[in-house]
C-alpha cells in the first residue's frame, strides 16, 4: 500500500479542499463545491472514497451533494451540526476503539481521529492522524476563525486542544489568509522574531500564488497570536488596545479577536 499525500483544491476565492489521494483514489476534506473536485478527479483519473466535512457552513458542505450523485461514498461529519448529507455523525470520543470517535478509511489505513473544537460552529470537529490536522475554520495559520456560534472562552479551550498535538503536526486550515493574518499579528508582536521571518516566507509563496499552508503546530506556537493568549507581549498589547489590564487569557482572547475584527 502507497502511503498517501495530501493536494490543495482551489474553491471560490480563498477556500482550500484538501485531497488526501494515492496514485488511484482520494478522500476529500470540506468540499465547498464539487464542480473543482470533479474536475482534479478527472484529470488524474482517481475514484472519490469518501467525503470529511469539519463544520455545516456551505464553503465547506456545498459540494457534498454534487459528489454523491457521482460517487456513492461514506460522508464522515460533526455529530451535532445540521449537514443532512452525513452518513457517520462523529464526535469525540475517549475510548479508542469506539467508532464514533474516529473517521477510519480503509483504503488508506488511515485512523484519523475526532476533537470538538467548538467556537466558530457549535459542533465544529477537526480530523487528527498521520501527523495530519485537518482543522476547517477554527485554527488559521497566524490566526483563528470567527466565533459565530461560540464564545471566547470555548474557543481558547479548543484552540488550546490542537496547541496541545506534538508540534510536527501538519495543519490544513479552510482558507488562504495567512498573509492578513500575519499583517495583524505583526501589530500584536511587532519584536517576534518567528513571525517576521515568517511573513518573508509567506509573502515569497503568495507572490508565486503558492499556497502558504500545511502550517505546524510549532510554527503556529511561535507566531500565532491566538495561541499566545500567556505571551507578556501578546497581554501587553491586548491590554493597550483594551484600555485596561488584562490578565486571564480568555479576556486577553476576546479583546484580540475583536480587534481582529475591526482591523
Ligand atoms: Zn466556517
Amino acid at each position: 500500500m502507497t502511503m498517501p499525500y495530501i493536494v490543495a483544491i482551489r474553491a471560490f476565492t480563498d477556500n482550500y479542499i484538501w485531497v488526501i489521494r494515492d496514485h488511484c483514489q482520494a478522500a476529500v476534506v470540506d468540499p465547498g463545491e464539487a464542480a473543482p473536485v470533479l474536475d482534479y478527479l478527472r484529470q488524474e483519473n482517481l475514484k472519490l472514497i469518501a467525503i470529511l466535512n469539519t463544520h455545516h457552513h456551505n464553503d465547506h458542505v456545498g459540494g457534498n451533494a454534487g459528489l454523491l450523485r457521482e460517487f456513492a461514498v461514506p460522508v464522515y461529519g460533526p455529530a451535532d451540526e445540521p449537514i443532512p448529507t452525513v452518513t457517520h455523525r462523529l464526535k469525540e470520543c475517549n475510548d479508542k476503539e469506539s467508532e464514533e470517535g474516529c473517521a477510519y478509511i480503509p483504503e488508506f489505513s488511515l485512523s484519523l481521529r475526532v476533537l470538538d473544537i467548538p467556537g466558530h460552529t457549535a459542533g465544529h470537529i477537526a480530523y487528527y492522524g498521520g501527523n495530519m490536522l485537518f482543522c476547517g475554520d477554527t485554527l488559521f495559520a497566524c490566526g483563528c476563525g470567527k466565533l459565530f456560534e461560540g464564545t471566547a472562552e470555548q474557543m481558547v479551550y479548543s484552540l488550546q486542544k490542537l496547541s496541545d498535538l506534538p508540534n510536527k503536526t501538519l495543519v490544513y486550515c479552510g482558507h488562504e489568509y495567512t498573509l492578513s493574518n500575519i499583517r495583524f499579528a505583526r501589530v500584536v508582536e511587532p519584536d517576534n522574531q518567528a513571525l517576521i521571518e515568517r511573513q518573508a516566507v509567506v509573502e515569497n509563496l503568495r507572490k508565486q500564488n503558492l499556497p502558504t499552508l500545511p502550517s505546524t503546530i510549532g510554527l503556529e506556537k511561535a507566531t500565532n497570536p491566538f495561541l499566545r493568549c500567556q505571551q507578556p507581549e501578546v497581554i501587553k498589547s491586548a491590554s493597550s488596545h483594551a484600555g485596561k489590564s488584562l490578565s486571564d487569557p480568555v479576556s486577553v482572547f476576546a479583546t484580540l479577536r475583536d480587534w481582529k475584527n475591526h482591523f
